[in-house]
C-alpha cells in the first residue's frame, strides 16, 4: 500500500525493520519471526539494504518472501552510494513490477574497507538524488500505482555525523523532502526530548510530511555497545546507563531494563502525538512483542485506538 494511504489508515503507524540474514536458513528463521509478528498487525515490515554490496540481491528476494508469504507490506531500503544508474534504474523496475509501494532512499555509508571512498564521482552523491530519480522513475507510468513508489528518507533528530552545522542538516533534510519525500523514519534514539526537539525544527522550516519515531530497545551490554556504532553521535542518558550498571552484568537485566526504557519511551511518544514508531528489531520479535504487552496491547490497532 502506498504510503499515503498507509498514513491515512493508521495513525500512528507501528513498523518493524529488518535485515537481509547471510544464509538461506536463517532467511528462513527471519521469515517464521515475521509470521509471529503478524499478530501484532505491523502498518509495514522493511528490509535494510547492504551499502557494502554483499545482502544487495538478499535484500530484494527477502522482500519479495515477505511480500509473498506473509500478510505483511515490506518496504525496501536502497542505498544509493557505489551504484550506477542502469543498476538503480534495474533495482527499481523490479520491485515496480513486483507491485512493491513504497521505498526508503537512503545515502548508505562506505563499507568499512574503502573509509576513503571518493564519492564525488558517484553518479548519486546524497540520498537527495536518489529521491529524484525515484520521482522520475515514477513518471514513467512504469509503476502500477499512477502516483509511482512512496518514498521515505532518514532524518537524524541528533544529528547526522557528517554535517555538524544542524541548520545546514535541516536544510538538506527540506530538500528531499522538497524534491518529493513522502516521509521521514529517524535514527534512534534514547531521550524523547531530541526526537521533539527535532520534529519541531523540522515544522519550521516548513516539513510537514510525517515523522517516524525510530525506537531500538537495548536487549544486552553488547548490543548497547554495538548500537553506539550504529548511531554513532547518539546521546546514551546517563539515566540509562545508571540503570544497566545496576544489573552488574546480568544480562537477563539489562534486557528488562532496555525494553522497560524503550516502554516508556514509545508511552510518551504516544501522548505526544507521535505519527509513527518503527522498530528496530535486530531480526528478533521477543523484544517488541515485550513492548506491546507492557503497554498493554494486542496488536497495532489498539495502539490507533487510544492515540
Ligand atoms: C531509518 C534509517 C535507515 C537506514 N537504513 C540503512 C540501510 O538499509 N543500509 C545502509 O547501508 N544504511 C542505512 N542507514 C544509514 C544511512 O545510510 C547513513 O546514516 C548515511 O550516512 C546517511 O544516509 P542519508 O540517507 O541521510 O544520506 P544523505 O541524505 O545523503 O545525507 C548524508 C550526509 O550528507 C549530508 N547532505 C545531504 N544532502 C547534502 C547535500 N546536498 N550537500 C552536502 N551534504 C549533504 C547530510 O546532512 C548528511 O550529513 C539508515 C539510517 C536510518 C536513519
Amino acid at each position: 500500500m502506498h504510503i499515503q494511504d498507509i498514513f491515512k489508515q493508521h495513525t500512528p503507524t507501528f513498523s518493524f525493520e529488518f535485515f537481509p540474514p547471510k544464509t538461506d536458513e536463517a532467511e528462513d528463521q527471519l521469515i517464521q519471526a515475521v509470521h509471529e509478528l503478524e499478530e501484532l498487525i505491523p502498518s509495514f515490515i522493511s528490509v535494510t539494504y547492504g551499502a557494502g554490496g554483499a545482502t544487495r540481491q538478499r535484500t530484494h528476494d527477502l522482500v519479495l518472501r515477505i511480500q509473498r508469504e506473509t500478510s505483511c507490506d515490506p518496504i525496501p531500503h536502497l542505498t544509493c552510494i557505489r551504484h550506477t544508474e542502469r543498476e538503480i534504474s534495474d533495482i527499481l523496475q523490479r520491485y515496480a513490477e513486483a507491485g512493491i509501494s513504497n521505498i526508503l532512499a537512503l545515502g548508505g555509508d562506505a563499507p568499512r574497507d574503502l573509509v576513503d571512498y571518493d564519492r564525488s564521482r558517484d553518479r548519486f552523491r546524497h540520498a537527495i538524488d536518489l529521491v529524484r530519480y525515484i520521482k522520475d522513475f515514477n513518471e514513467t507510468g512504469v509503476h502500477p500505482d499512477p502516483r509511482g513508489f512512496g518514498i521515505g528518507v532518514a532524518g537524524f533528530p541528533e544529528g547526522h555525523p557528517s554535517t555538524p552545522n544542524r541548520l545546514l542538516e535541516i536544510d538538506y533534510l527540506k530538500a528531499k523532502v522538497d524534491t518529493g519525500a513522502d516521509y521521514i523514519v529517524t535514527q534512534l534514539f534514547f531521550d524523547n526530548h531530541d526526537f521533539y526537539d527535532f520534529r519541531d525544527r523540522c515544522r519550521l522550516a516548513g516539513i510537514q510530511v510525517p515523522i517516524i519515531a525510530g525506537i531500538m530497545p537495548v536487549t544486552s551490554s553488547k548490543g548497547l555497545m554495538r548500537m553506539g556504532e550504529l548511531a554513532l553521535g547518539a546521546h546514551f542518558p546517563a539515566k540509562l546507563l545508571r540503570a544497566i550498571a545496576r544489573c552488574h552484568g546480568d544480562e537477563s537485566y539489562v534486557r528488562k531494563v532496555g525494553v522497560q526504557w524503550a516502554t516508556e519511551q514509545c508511552r510518551d511518544l504516544l501522548d505526544n502525538e507521535v505519527q509513527g514508531i518503527h522498530f528496530y528489531t535486530l531480526n528478533r520479535s521477543t523484544a517488541t512483542r515485550e513492548i506491546y504487552a507492557n503497554l498493554g496491547v494486542k496488536n497495532s490497532k489498539m495502539l490507533e485506538k487510544q492515540s
